[in-house]
């Protein structure tokens, strides 16, 4: 392979900050918030164009798992509420739908207001350690190549790309293949009602996800995710997910520009089929595609504790416990020719169980913690823990810690719960 070498050179510290968070999902929009509430000088890096992550980049407005979940969950969900922006049909009083483009404004405003100083349109290319512990990170941007050093970081990039250029170990996928669960594209649509096509629509319901498989065969198409998800935004703006995406790794920018091509195309040919077919889809129109490609896994950055298959059997309590999950397992087939579904051979009866803080602790570094998907976890509790109900708790607790590890001086893995749990109980109560 040819090589081209690079000038060496030495990158400016644009800024020193106590906190760092990286990627502004669900996790590190919590992250962020929560450091700045708890006293830091906080930093947030996004390379999208907007806050959220796979909530408003991804178009995935479907909240799943928020269920007695306090803090910034509840604010988010009241905020949503107050603004008309969240549907009031509620799933199992836990799942929801909310209106995307309310969202972005509804997160930099949060972060605004806590005092966060917000980058977007910024990439976390690189990190530079002292030692053992984590010192800067490395982005590029319009600005160009620029350093930010912080006391403490979190990496809340989904695919943990701060805990791997930190040099931490990871797993990816599933334990005997590496195979990684399918990417989806979400899309929000319009031209129908809810009175005319509620019998297709819900987030978790199974009957009306057959339905629609049944309708968009009809119209000719045989989608690659079935059955497809249809959910209600307002009485005329719906999102739908139609796609699977086999074979893309998240950490692979070929894979990812593939997938991203091959499910909008998809989608178009969904949308143009089901209206040609009539009604009630015969005024059907695509409003947007996501511009960022949903992505089920990436890395799960090594910590001090691992979530396990045999703790959500168990419905495992932790002393340090930070949230409680109750979302079961849910793995998409990591391969077409098995199922265009659900793994099936994966759904084992599973209990509410705890996220421990150490598995939000990066085990290789000091100086990192995690949040969101990349935590630490295998491939079956990952596909449960994964959700935005839990990720915004995570983020939470990450953010205060980070916060609290910067006034105090000492890493992450060295903050007793007897300090930590105490402080996030308070921020909790206050949100
Ligand atoms: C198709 C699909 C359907 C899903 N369905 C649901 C559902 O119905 N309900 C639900 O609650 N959950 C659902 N999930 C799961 C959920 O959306 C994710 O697990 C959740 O968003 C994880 O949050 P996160 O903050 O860890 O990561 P993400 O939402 O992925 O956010 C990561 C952020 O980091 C940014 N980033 C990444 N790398 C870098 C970098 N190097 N530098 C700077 N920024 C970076 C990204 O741009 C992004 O904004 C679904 C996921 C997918 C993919």
């Amino acid at each position: 392979m040819p090589t081209v070498i690079e000038p060496t050179r030495q990158t400016l510290v644009a800024k020193q900050y106590d906190v760092i968070v990286c990627g502004s999902g669900p996790a590190g929009i919590a992250a962020a918030i929560s450091a700045a509430r708890t006293g830091a000088r906080t930093l947030l890096l996004e390379v999208n164009g907007c806050l959220g992550g796979t909530w408003t980049a991804g178009l995935l407005c479907w909240i799943i798992d928020s269920k007695g979940k306090p803090g910034v969950m509840r604010e988010i969900t009241a905020r949503l509420q107050s603004g008309s922006a969240l549907r009031r049909r509620i799933e199992n009083g836990a799942n929801f739908a909310f209106d995307p483009e309310f969202m972005k404004r509804l997160l930099e405003d949060m972060c605004t207001e806590a005092g966060v100083h917000i980058r977007l349109h910024t990439r976390v290319v690189a990190a530079s350690r002292a030692d053992q512990r984590l010192r800067a990170v490395i982005t590029e941007s319009k600005s160009g190549r620029e350093a930010w050093e912080a006391h403490t970081f979190v990496d809340c990039t989904g695919d943990g790309d701060l805990g791997c250029h930190a040099g931490c170990a990871f797993d990816v996928g599933h334990p005997e293949t590496g195979k990684c669960q399918p990417m989806s594209m979400a899309c929000l649509v319009t031209g129908i009602h809810f009175a005319q096509v509620e019998r297709f629509t819900g987030g978790s319901l199974g009957e009306p996800k057959q339905r629609l498989l049944k309708e968009i065969r009809a119209a000719g198409v045989d989608p690659s995710y079935q059955p497809p998800v249809l959910m209600c935004v307002y009485d005329e703006l719906f999102v739908m997910i139609p796609n699977h995406e086999y074979d893309a790794a998240a950490t692979d920018a070929d894979d990812v520009t593939r997938a991203t091509i091959s499910a909008r195309k998809e989608i178009n040919a969904i949308v143009n089929a089901l209206r040609k077919k009539g009604a009630p889809w015969e005024n059907l129109r695509l409003v947007a595609t996501a511009e960022h490609i949903g992505v089920r896994e990436g890395r799960r950055i090594h910590g001090l504790h691992t979530v396990s298959l045999d703790e959500m059997v168990a419905g495992r309590r932790h002393e340090d416990g930070i949230c409680r999950v109750r979302f079961g397992i849910d793995v998409h087939s990591t391969s077409r020719s098995r199922s265009k579904g659900f793994d099936k051979k994966n759904r084992v009866g599973t209990k509410a169980y705890d996220i421990p803080y150490r598995s939000l602790v990066a085990a290789d570094i000091d100086g990192l913690l995690m949040a969101g998907r990349c935590i630490s976890g295998d491939f079956l509790a990952h596909s449960s823990y994964r959700v935005t109900g839990n990720a915004v708790p995570m983020g939470e607790t990450a953010g205060v810690a980070a916060a609290l590890c910067s006034q105090r001086g000492c890493p992450p893995r060295n903050l007793p719960w007897s300090v930590l749990g105490p402080v996030l109980e308070a921020a909790r109560g206050r949100s």
